[in-house]
Order: structure tokens, then C-alpha cells, then sequence
């Protein structure tokens, strides 16, 4: 288990009911506190209720996409650092490459591998912080 001083808030931005199921059970077994969104607005809401220390973002969401909403946050101050990993279908370097234009701060190919997935995530986010 992972443990970072204070424990984090996880928002994770997925439209398909297993793998929001498969991330939250990662997330949570590694001691974070994770919400969950099934789209991009229902994110937003969530976000104006109380801000995530981490964001998990899907790319392909129904409506606003997961680059769309990164670049909505990325122009709001209050997200502007958050950081922002990608979790999304791994098609090439293009997609890394949009997900980083669009202000992800990483991005982690699906099928996410459970044992390495929040080294993962920190590892990303601590290089988005710095
Ligand atoms: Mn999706």
C-alpha cells in the first residue's frame, strides 16, 4: 500500500460501469477516497461540491469528451494545477500526444495494469506538481 502524508481525493471520470468498478476497487485499496462520474458534467458538479487532489480521466465519454473537459479545467484557475491523468483505450502515440496538448498531465493505456496502476498515477502526478 501506497500512503502519501494525508489521503487523497480521487475524481475519476468514467462512463463504463466495470471499469469504473475496476478503478474504484484500485483506488480504494490503496487508501485513497475515490468519487465517481459517469460523464463530463456530472464531473463539473462534483468538482464545484469539492475539489480532487487527483482527476482520472476517461477520453471517451458521452457529450463532452475527456479532452474537452480537461481543457475547460485547465482554463479554470481553481484546476489549472490539478493534475489530470488520462486513462484511456491506448491507439498510439497521437492519443498520448492530444491528451497532453489538451493539458493531461499523463496518460495511462486501458487495459490498466491493477498491480502497478497507482505507482503509476503518483508518479505521474507528482511530476505534474513539480
Ligand atoms: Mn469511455
Amino acid at each position: 500500500m501506497i500512503m502519501t502524508g494525508k489521503l487523497q481525493s480521487v475524481l475519476l471520470v468514467e462512463d463504463h460501469p466495470l471499469n469504473r468498478k475496476l478503478l474504484k476497487r484500485v483506488v480504494t485499496r490503496a487508501g485513497f477516497s475515490i468519487r465517481c462520474a459517469h460523464d463530463a458534467l456530472m464531473a463539473l458538479q462534483m468538482l464545484e461540491e469539492s475539489p480532487a487532489d487527483i482527476i482520472l480521466m476517461d477520453i471517451q465519454l458521452p457529450g463532452l469528451s475527456g479532452l474537452e473537459l480537461t481543457e475547460m479545467l485547465r482554463a479554470d484557475l481553481r484546476f489549472a494545477d490539478t493534475p489530470i491523468i488520462a486513462v484511456s483505450a491506448y491507439a498510439g502515440d497521437v492519443d498520448r500526444q492530444r491528451a497532453l496538448e489538451a493539458g493531461c498531465s499523463g496518460f495511462i493505456g486501458k487495459p490498466i495494469n491493477t498491480r502497478t496502476f497507482i505507482e503509476e498515477v503518483l508518479a505521474l502526478a507528482d511530476r505534474a506538481v513539480m
